[in-house]
């Protein structure tokens, strides 16, 4: 079997590493960064935590802030017209995915130089060259942005959430620290965390899976699993946000080495088209298409019901993967997680937008990597069947 594996060249993982960042910047051999995140981090003072060490070692920075959630074409350009004429030899990613996925399109665009595009770089075509050596920080336990080779940018003009590819979007160096992730309000605690469930779950039943990929995948099950409500509930819990941090980082490792699957291509157009948060989107179609795909990959199934302790070690596979079902069904009960119908999706809008929903979901080229690769009728079946 030919392998190709992706992972950052560097991870400094623990509570407190952000303080680290000096360090990591020095063992790069770079010292003048950017730093891309949003206006939260900001206001919460959390960029505090990396700017202070960085003050310490004297080492000037610039911030850009005017990032926005699920990012948009629009301000990956704004953000290379901000770092056009700066002295800047790094870029640092502090943030949940989107402030990571914005500073990763602006390392792109950058790199591609004037009159280039972000949706120039959408798949089928690679991304793999970046202007500078990128260091990404997490601040959310969920998308794994920090160690995979992928950034989602929104075109405005078609409203398509795309998926850019390439070592252009992989991380040099990664500093992954629990702590930054305490102060993560419930909603979006429960959303990362289904997605970065879903990101251990596809990689280990994708097509495309290989036996470092599995590593990687079952270890963050066995992380996610136990986890996921005792952030949600506990959310002081340190020993949780931790398992959470780490496990969010192994399933992105995961993924970007054997591809997400049904679930990511199909919630992708929901995030575009009805401004969903990525993790709930995924939430949303997680049982359904679970129950759709199960038995084309049952003993992978039953496997990460086992992992994820939903179901016991003596379980038959299929009892397991009945377990597996159960449990995601009611673990989006105890999330609170809405039905697109109930996040106020109207009807008419929802069924309206189903065939390009249904077309897009395909050309990302994630469901071809699903245990049961669907055709359009399908796709638009379980649309219509989670609204
Ligand atoms: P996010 O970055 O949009 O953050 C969600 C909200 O939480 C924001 O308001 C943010 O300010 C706030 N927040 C973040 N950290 C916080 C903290 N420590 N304390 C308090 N508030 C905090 O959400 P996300 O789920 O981390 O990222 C979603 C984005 O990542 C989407 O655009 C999605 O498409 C993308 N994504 C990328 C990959 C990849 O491999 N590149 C994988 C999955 C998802």
């Amino acid at each position: 079997m030919d392998i190709s594996l992706f992972a950052p060249r560097h991870m400094d993982i623990g509570g407190g590493a952000a303080s680290r960042i000096a360090a990591m910047l020095h063992r790069l051999g770079v010292s003048r960064p950017l730093i891309v995140t949003d206006p939260v981090m900001v206001s919460l003072g959390l960029i505090d935590r990396i700017r202070a060490p960085l003050d310490q070692a004297g080492i000037p920075h610039t911030i850009f802030s005017d990032t926005v959630p699920e990012p948009v074409d629009t301000v990956i350009e704004a953000g290379v017209r901000f770092a056009a004429d700066l002295d800047i030899d790094c870029i640092i990613a502090f943030g949940g995915g989107s402030p990571i996925d914005t500073a990763k399109a602006i390392n792109i665009l950058r790199a591609a130089g004037q009159g280039a595009r972000m949706r120039d770089f959408k798949v089928p075509h690679t991304a793999d060259h970046a202007a500078l050596p990128l260091i990404a920080i997490p601040t959310t336990a969920g998308t794994g942005s920090e160690a995979t080779r992928f950034t989602v940018i929104t075109d405005t003009g078609t409203d398509e959430k795309m998926l850019i590819a390439g070592l252009g979007a992989l991380p040099v160096a990664a500093i992954v620290d629990f702590e930054l992730s305490m102060s993560v309000p419930a909603r979006t605690t429960a959303d990362t965390g289904i997605d970065a469930f879903t990101h251990a779950l596809e990689a280990l039943v994708s097509r495309r899976a290989n036996p470092i990929s599995d590593g990687y995948a079952r270890a963050a099950l066995r992380l996610i699993g136990p986890n996921l409500r005792t952030v949600y509930r506990e959310p002081d819990n340190r020993a949780a946000r931790a398992a959470m941090m780490l496990g969010a980082t192994l399933a992105g490792l995961a993924f970007s080495n054997a591809s997400v699957a049904l679930v990511h291509g199909m919630s992708r157009p929901i995030g575009a088209h009805f401004h969903v948060p990525h993790g709930l989107s995924n939430a949303m179609l997680l049982p359904a298409v679970t129950r759709y795909s199960l038995n084309a990959a049952l003993p992978r199934y039953a496997e990460a019901a086992r992992l994820a302790g939903f179901a016991p070690d003596t379980d038959a596979d299929q009892l397991a993967g009945a377990r597996l079902l159960e449990e995601l069904e009611t673990l989006n009960h105890d999330l609170a997680v809405p039905t697109p119908s109930a996040f106020g999706i109207a009807r008419s809008d929802w069924d309206r937008t189903q065939p390009t929903m249904a077309t897009q979901a395909l050309a990302s080229g994630s469901p071809a990597n699903n245990p049961l690769i669907p055709d359009e009728t399908q796709i638009m079946k379980i649309y219509a069947e989670i609204y």
